[in-house]
């Protein structure tokens, strides 16, 4: 059977604006196709922090503006980018593997993500969304929605949610069914949609899970072989960005956790990846993780580079 792999997709493969995204993901589509090419089956979680961002911000804007446009919730804008940044990824694939001779269909699922509503990030919201307002105008806003504003550095008053730890995946089922199919599969797109399940039925909740996080799950619900975060560099180092500067290879779960707790990847960009790889390594033996850069995704998946976090050694 083919190896099944879950690629999250780094920031830097997406770029920021819509016509640097449409460029970046012709590039992203070249290293997949080269995968696809090997015969790996594959779902691709990507980013969306600066999209969900200016989809926000354009509804913040435009409803100051005009009271014909409604509040737009943190949840649908996420759903939003998924969509637009879905298509992109199918066109540029689909293009790639036709010019490459492959028939592989390209597919993407909006997707909603488990949380609990009884987690403690919903205590304490640290994750800030949407335009800066003016210490009035954030008093006015919570008072009508209830939402939650802090004072940012000097800049002004910003919204904050909650980023909660991924439970399950709702549409696993059917994001494995595809994968199984032979469909390269865009799932989980800026970690999902937060959703939490009260008397059976499930209701969002304007919250972001961490895409890496997301991955993982995903990857471990799926019940994939390997799961790979490709980002900005080609691998994980300890005293990063010091003159004691060492990358790393394979790293058993132990010493990842060492390295963790000796306080040698920055939160907020590195910690995410390495928690959900070895959470993802440690959920089953046989089952690898590996942290690397887009351009060297082949080489990473077939153990050439990258860090490889893995319980079997
Ligand atoms: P992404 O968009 O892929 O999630 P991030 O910027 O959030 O990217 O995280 C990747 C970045 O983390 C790298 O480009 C690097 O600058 C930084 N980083 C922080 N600590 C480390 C470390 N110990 N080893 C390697 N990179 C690190
Ligand atoms: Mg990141």
């Amino acid at each position: 059977m083919s190896e099944q792999l879950v690629i999250a997709l780094g920031g830097n493969a997406l770029g920021s604006t819509p016509t640097e995204q449409k460029q970046a993901v012709l590039e992203a589509a070249k290293h997949i196709a080269k995968l696809v090419k090997e015969g790996y089956k594959i779902v691709i979680v990507h980013g969306n922090g600066p999209q969900v961002g200016m989809i926000n911000l354009a509804f913040e804007l435009a409803g100051k503006e005009n009271k014909n446009i409604s509040i737009m919730p943190f949840a649908e804008c996420c759903a939003m980018s998924q969509g637009y940044i879905g298509f992109h990824l199918q066109n540029a694939l689909q293009n790639t593997f036709y010019e490459n001779g492959l028939s592989t269909h390209v597919s993407t699922a909006i997707t909603q993500v488990i949380v609990e509503r009884e987690d403690q990030a919903f205590q304490n919201l640290t994750k800030p969304v949407g335009i800066f307002y003016t210490e009035a105008e954030a008093a006015l806003i919570s008072k009508e929605l209830g939402y939650t504003f802090v004072e940012d550095s000097g800049r002004g008053y910003r919204r904050v949610v909650a980023s909660p730890e991924p439970v399950d995946i709702k549409e696993k089922g059917t994001i494995r069914c595809l994968m199984e199919n032979g469909d390269v599969v865009v799932a989980c797109g800026g970690g999902g949609i937060p959703v939490y399940r009260e008397n059976g039925l499930m209701h969002s909740i304007d919250a972001v899970v961490d895409k890496d996080k997301a991955a993982a799950k995903l990857a471990e619900v799926i019940n994939a072989d390997t799961f790979i975060v490709l980002t900005a560099v080609p691998k994980v180092a300890i005293n990063f960005g010091t003159p004691q500067q060492k990358w790393l290879e394979t790293i058993s779960i132990a010493e990842a956790k060492q390295y963790m707790l000796e306080g040698h990847f920055a939160p907020g960009s590195m910690l995410p990846k390495v928690e959900a790889a070895v959470k993802f390594a440690a959920s089953r033996p046989g089952r690898k993780a590996i942290i690397t850069s887009l351009e060297m995704a082949y080489e990473g998946v077939t153990g050439k580079n990258g860090t490889i976090i893995t319980q079997d050694i």
